[in-house]
């Protein structure tokens, strides 16, 4: 039966999330080893931090030559939050204006010094990390919310202004931001908008191709692209701004976001559902698109290891907010603007759930802490296999029926080998249901490359197999360039190789990263 939500429930903290203290992985160049270093490129020399020393301030230039990673100053950029990419970069800039990125680019290109562009650093395919000695430009110092207009609900805000800055700058003004996730208090806006971030919210507001009206982006020669228009509707000419939507900083720096914004719900209802197989979780999303339709905001699902984790390993202390046990759990979310028109819906919605026996129990948030307290049982799964040892992430899409189906199989292969529960620990799957997103997950031994590589090619392969796709919403980085070949046609690597090498004709932006052989 339904309950409403009594215990007493911690308040999910928001704010930047935490690595975990352990061993450094091993230098990405020592893992991916058909990926060399190109001689294109030139060492970094004091002249040239004596340049950048020029354009920036002292304390925004980081120059560590140390060799030992554990006490390199750089080390936090140079590694991403799951420790799974290393670079070994000698220098990190943080510039605070357009112009600062523009002399810097143009400098790079000319005496060929490649380039990362890096945000907040929680991107999972390692492509804000180096793969060698690239320059890192963060973006955390351009911080500035531009313009916000009450009307349109257009925003315009430097690349760096972290998502839930940028949220909580607009709710006093009754807006809220189109996409939410799990790292949203440390995710910026240009990383967001760099790897075309999906996130709890896409069914609901579409991903950022539609969202984002235009975009200020640094060419690798230094030209200022000012396409930071905020009109809802714009048809001239090609719509340059959306080859930069997802181009993983291949093609250029965002330095600016013009983002379209919803008006921030009235009335926000969550609840948890228990439910004994992946065909019910289905079942409850499909009556949730018929009894909930234009108010569903969001419908998330994981399996019942994903669940006993995040309770071992993060919320200790909480209860589980269902107390029978269950195959599957989904989170279901509704945005709208009246109350009690929304909750006569989800109320006919749980109790045609209950009737059908679709789901046989469940909870109800009751107020907004609630809500908070049952969001972090789903979003915190990523840090609780981060905390557990090694962790591989997949974000694999595909057709919904087929979603579980995939962690079945893993689990499946590695058993019948004997590998399931001694290599391969902690195997879990969640993800959107709304948006055919998996993201599977597992522990191996410490950085064991040899197990990290099986699964890769078979989790992959499985992916390519059932017409799906490698990666949903995290991108392809360095992670997944080695399978580019496998998923996209040789026509449609031609053209990304065109056009990279149109507008980048040296290669200095994110190389080896995204699109295979561009150098
Ligand atoms: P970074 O990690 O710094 O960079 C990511 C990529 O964008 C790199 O290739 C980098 O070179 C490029 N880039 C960054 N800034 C710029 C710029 N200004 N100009 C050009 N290129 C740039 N992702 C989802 O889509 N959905 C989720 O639900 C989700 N949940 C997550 C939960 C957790 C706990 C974590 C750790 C990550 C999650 N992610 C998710 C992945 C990640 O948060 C997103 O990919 C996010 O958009 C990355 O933003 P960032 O600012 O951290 O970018």
């Amino acid at each position: 039966m339904f309950r409403n939500c009594r215990q007493s429930l911690r308040l999910f903290h928001t704010s930047r999330i935490v690595r975990a203290q352990k061993s450094l992985t091993p230098l990405t160049s020592d893992k991916i080893t058909n990926i060399k270093r190109s001689d294109k490129f030139k060492q970094l020399e004091h002249s040239d931090i004596d340049y950048f020393q020029t354009i920036l301030t002292t304390n925004n230039v980081i120059h560590d030559g140390e060799a030992n990673p554990e006490i390199s100053s750089l080390t936090p950029y140079n590694t991403d939050f799951f420790n799974l990419h290393r670079g070994s970069s000698k220098l990190c800039l943080f510039p605070t204006e357009t112009t600062q990125i523009s002399k810097i680019l143009k400098y790079c290109n000319e005496k060929k010094l490649a380039v990362v562009p890096q945000g907040g650093n929680t991107g999972v395919s390692g492509g804000q990390n180096p793969m060698f000695d690239e320059i890192i430009v963060n973006t955390s110092k351009m911080n500035k919310i531009r313009s916000f207009d009450p009307i349109s609900g257009v925003a315009v805000a430097d690349a760096g202004v972290v998502l839930e800055n940028l949220d909580n700058y607009l709710a006093p003004l009754g807006y809220t931001v189109p996409l939410d996730l799990g790292a949203k208090g440390s995710c910026q806006i240009g990383g967001n908008v760099s790897t075309n971030a999906g996130g709890l919210r896409l069914m609901r507001f579409g991903n950022l191709h539609g969202n984002v009206l235009g975009l200020e982006v640094v060419l690798p020669d230094g030209t200022i692209l000012d396409n930071l228009s905020t009109l809802r509707k714009d048809n001239t000419g090609y719509d340059l701004k959306q080859l930069f939507i997802g181009a993983e900083g291949t093609l250029g720096l965002v330095t600016g976001v013009s983002l379209l914004t919803p008006r921030k719900p009235k009335a926000v209802n969550i609840a948890m559902l228990a439910l004994d197989s992946f065909d019910a979780v289905q079942k409850a999303f499909v009556m949730a698109k018929e009894d909930l339709s234009e108010i569903l905001s969001a419908f998330e699902f994981w399996d019942r290891e994903s669940m006993e984790l995040v309770k071992r390993v993060m919320l200790q202390d909480s209860p589980y907010p269902i107390e029978a046990k269950s195959s599957f759990y989904a989170l279901l979310e509704t945005q709208g603007s009246r109350q009690e028109h929304d909750q006569e819906k989800i109320d006919a919605y749980l109790t045609r759930l209950m009737e059908t026996d679709v789901a046989h129990d469940g909870v109800m948030a009751q107020d907004a802490k609630q809500t908070n307290a049952l969001w972090q049982w789903r979003e915190r799964i990523p840090e609780a296999i981060v905390k557990s040892g090694t962790a591989m992430t997949y974000d694999v899409a595909m057709d919904v029926q087929l979603l579980y189906k995939m962690v079945e199989d893993v689990k499946q292969h590695y058993g019948e080998r004997g590998l399931l529960d001694t290599t391969y620990t902690n195997v879990i799957g969640f993800g959107h249901v709304g948006d055919g997103n998996l993201h599977i997950m597992a522990n191996i031994p410490d950085h064991d490359r040899k197990a990290q590589k099986d699964m890769d090619s078979y989790v992959y392969d499985w992916a390519i197999k059932h017409n799906g796709s490698i990666t949903a919403e995290h991108g392809i980085g360095v992670a997944k360039v080695n399978y580019m070949t496998r998923c996209k046609t040789e026509a449609q690597i031609h053209l990304m190789q065109t056009l990279k090498k149109a507008i980048d004709p040296n290669g200095i932006m994110n190389p080896y990263k995204a699109v295979p052989g561009t150098l």
